[in-house]
């Protein structure tokens, strides 16, 4: 089961970008009509202004997914080092194996219990703990603060929060999604109603 925690959030209350996007407009500040304003940048394309605000979140989730999540360059990462630090004996499992038959389940959790077995042992017999960790599956558990921008959260979750994306960084992305919808409803409303609700709406732009 993963984990995401809203760590911090700067500069994400929508009046630093509403007051970017007035500066290229030189639009006066007029704040009944704020909502509409950046909701109208976003949908003309114009995203640079959500570079203002990011936010960061600490991910607990199985090594599988971080290295997918890694996989963002425009991002900041701080993750649990194995190399200085011994792995918990605690792992990710795929929905879909609560279908799976007794004879592979049971296959499935001897592996996950030898593999760490060993990697304990190997920790034991002197062998640094950054080479014991080869024996470990990618099921195992990690630890990662991700920290995004606005523009690169919105491409993060129109890749991560359909369908067709990998189960556990879906499942990752969507409760992330589901916490910054909080902080900045206006900047990320299209995908909330999409990805979260399920509501069958277009997302405003395609080129976040
Ligand atoms: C469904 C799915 C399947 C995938 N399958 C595979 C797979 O089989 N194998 C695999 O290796 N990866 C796979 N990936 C990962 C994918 O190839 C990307 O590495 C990952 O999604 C990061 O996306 P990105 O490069 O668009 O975004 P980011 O790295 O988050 O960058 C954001 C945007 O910035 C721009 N940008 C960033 N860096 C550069 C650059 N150097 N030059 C020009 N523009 C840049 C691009 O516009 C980019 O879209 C998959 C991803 C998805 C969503």
């Amino acid at each position: 089961m993963t984990e995401v925690e809203l760590v911090a959030v700067m500069g994400g209350s929508e009046d630093l970008i509403e007051r970017a996007y007035r500066t290229c407009y030189r639009s006066v500040d007029s704040s009944n009509k704020s909502d509409a304003f950046i909701v109208k940048c976003i949908k003309r394309g114009h995203l640079s202004p959500l570079e203002f605000a990011s936010a960061v979140f600490k991910v607990r989730c199985s090594r599988a997914a971080s290295h997918q999540i890694v996989r963002h360059r425009i991002a900041s990462y701080a993750q649990e080092s194995q190399r200085r630090t011994k792995v918990p004996y605690e792992y990710v499992l795929p929905p879909a194996f609560r279908n799976a038959s007794a004879i592979d389940m049971t296959g499935v959790l001897d592996l996950m219990h030898q593999a760490y077995t060993l990697y304990e042992q190997l920790i034991i017999d002197g062998y640094a703990k950054e080479d014991a960790r080869y024996v470990l599956p990618t099921a195992f558990m990690t630890t990662i603060m991700v920290g995004m921008n606005f523009r690169e959260l919105r491409h993060f979750f129109k890749l991560r929060c359909p369908p067709e994306a990998q189960w556990e960084i879906r499942e990752i992305a969507e409760k992330m999604l589901d916490k910054i919808y909080r902080i900045a409803p206006n900047v990320f409303e299209d995908m909330y109603c999409r990805f979260i609700l399920k509501d069958n709406v277009s997302l405003w732009t395609e080129a976040d």
